[in-house]
């Protein structure tokens, strides 16, 4: 059983011989093929393309599995053959990294549309003539306003709603014709100013109320914490795990990395099996992956829980570490 905390792996050529391999920590040679592994949190980090079939073979097998687009052939033939022969290709919504915010870009100059590949702002009027700039778990994109509608068209009709000065009147008339009446907009996230690894555990009191639907969440249910950043202070915010999955920024890598961490003592399996009702409903093109509940039941299997060493504590609930029990990630 393998896991990884990445969301997408990217191949590109190495521009410097600066870079070193985060999995071995060898340089990578200047103009060679190099992976940019994308973690759920934090920063991409830079991978020989071996090194990246051995730490990431779920998405390496995808691309070879679906010649990804996204990846050269060239780049493809090489990490295939480094691919273990036990691996599994991760799900293709693994990909559909979701938007969490939409704003306006006022650029002189013009770059390709990350969806269309058109140039950025193009031809003048309001479905071409501006750049949108979109963020995501996997970065910052740019496009059309007609491409960003296609992608996100919930977000594209909260800018309509909230009608800010900062978007021009061409492009927010446009999102509101497409969408008012046919989407809902779509709700801040809410881990907006909260930081850290997202953690399952039981409810000890009734007391706390889900930060998304504001309702009590009872005594003994199952609720994923986070903590709260007033600037200097922290206090924890909680969610109902059904909730946590409506949000915009919601990726199953996320409820992985959760049962990934999760204290076997307090959180019976039982507990993850009712998840089930909770979870959103398979996307269509994962079609040749198990489920998402039997993927969390494997995790919880599979996790070895790591005995705790004297005198370390564990990253704080706060800090952007992703620390997976060790030994995860070859055995
Ligand atoms: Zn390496
Ligand atoms: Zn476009
Ligand atoms: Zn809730």
């Amino acid at each position: 059983m393998r896991w990884n905390p990445y969301i997408d792996l990217r191949a590109e050529r190495s521009r410097a011989a600066r870079a070193t391999c985060k999995e071995c920590g060898v340089a990578i040679e200047k103009g060679s093929w190099r992976a940019q592994a994308v973690p759920i949190l934090g920063k991409p980090e830079l991978l020989h393309l071996d090194c990246a079939a051995q730490r990431a073979p779920d998405l390496a097998k995808r691309k070879v599995v679906d010649e990804a687009r996204d990846w050269p052939p060239e780049a493809l033939a090489e990490i295939a053959r480094f691919l273990p022969a036990d691996a599994h290709p991760a799900p293709r919504s693994y990909q559909r990294t979701p938007l969490t915010g939409l704003s306006y870009g006022k650029d002189a100059y013009s770059k390709p549309c990350d969806y269309c590949g058109v140039e950025c702002p193009g031809e003048p009027g309001p479905t071409h003539g501006h750049a949108v700039r979109a963020f995501s778990l996997s970065g910052e994109y740019r496009f059309h306003p007609v491409c960003a509608l296609e992608l996100a068209p919930g977000l594209a009709l909260r800018v309509a709603l909230e009608d800010s000065e900062r978007w021009p009147a061409e492009v927010k008339a446009l999102f509101k014709a497409a969408c008012e009446g046919k989407v809902r907009p779509t709700p801040r996230s809410p881990w907006r100013d909260t930081a850290g690894i997202p953690k399952l555990h039981v409810s000890p009191s009734g007391r706390a109320a889900c930060r998304y639907c504001r309702e009590k969440i009872g005594k003994g249910e199952l609720r994923l914490g986070r903590e709260q950043l007033y600037g200097m202070r922290r206090s924890p915010v909680y969610f109902h795990v059904r909730c946590f999955c409506r949000s915009d920024d919601f990726h199953p890598k996320w409820l992985e990395l959760a049962v990934v961490r999760v204290d076997r003592a307090e959180v019976a399996r039982g507990r993850i099996e009712a998840l089930g009702a909770e979870l959103p409903p398979t996307p269509e093109e994962d079609d040749d992956v198990p489920p998402l509940l039997e993927r969390l039941l494997a995790l919880y299997d599979a996790v070895p829980q790591p005995a705790p060493e004297e005198g370390s504590e564990g990253p704080r609930l706060t800090e952007n570490v992703v620390e997976i029990p060790r030994g995860f990630f070859t055995s």
